[in-house]
């Protein structure tokens, strides 16, 4: 019998036992059924919180068990993932490297490009445009205002 035939089955013989217990109802009084019908909705309702739970657990314990199962899987292969990355990081330090000098280097020209007209107070107090910075270091006014400051 396969899965099919099975339900089938099952679905018949509910149905017989469906048809049975309405006769059966039909012929007991009106509160035998009301009765029946209150303790079938607790049945259910107390199926439903059953299974509820057990879901609940199962879901719990699956969650539990995945957790584990990752922990191990971290463990066994932490070697290996260590080993990948390294290999990885060797097949691309070269284009790693490139990569970050390239980067610096539009870097320093922009934060030089930046610096150029940006204006600057000396520690002497003057105030000029950072690319005069250097010349302006070794002239003499530069000399007398550090030295007037001193003072
Ligand atoms: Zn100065």
């Amino acid at each position: 019998m396969n899965d099919e035939e099975k339900r089938q089955k099952k679905r018949e013989s509910d149905k017989k036992y469906y048809q049975k217990n309405k006769d059966k109802c039909n012929e007991k009084s009106k509160k035998w059924c009301e009765e029946n019908k209150e303790k079938q909705q607790e049945y259910q309702k107390q199926y439903y919180q059953e299974n509820k739970e057990k879901k609940e657990k199962y879901r719990q314990e699956n969650k539990e068990k995945k957790k584990e199962y990752d922990k191990k899987w971290y463990e066994e292969n932490k070697e290996k993932n260590l080993e990948k990355h390294k290999k990885w990081y060797e097949e691309n330090k070269e284009i790693a490297k490139k990569h970050s000098i390239k980067s610096y280097e539009k870097n320093k020209v922009v934060i030089s490009a930046k610096g150029k007209n940006d204006i600057i107070t000396c520690e002497c107090g003057r105030t000029l445009r950072r690319d005069g910075l250097e010349r302006h270091l070794k002239t003499t006014i530069h000399d007398k205002l550090i030295s007037n400051k001193q003072i």
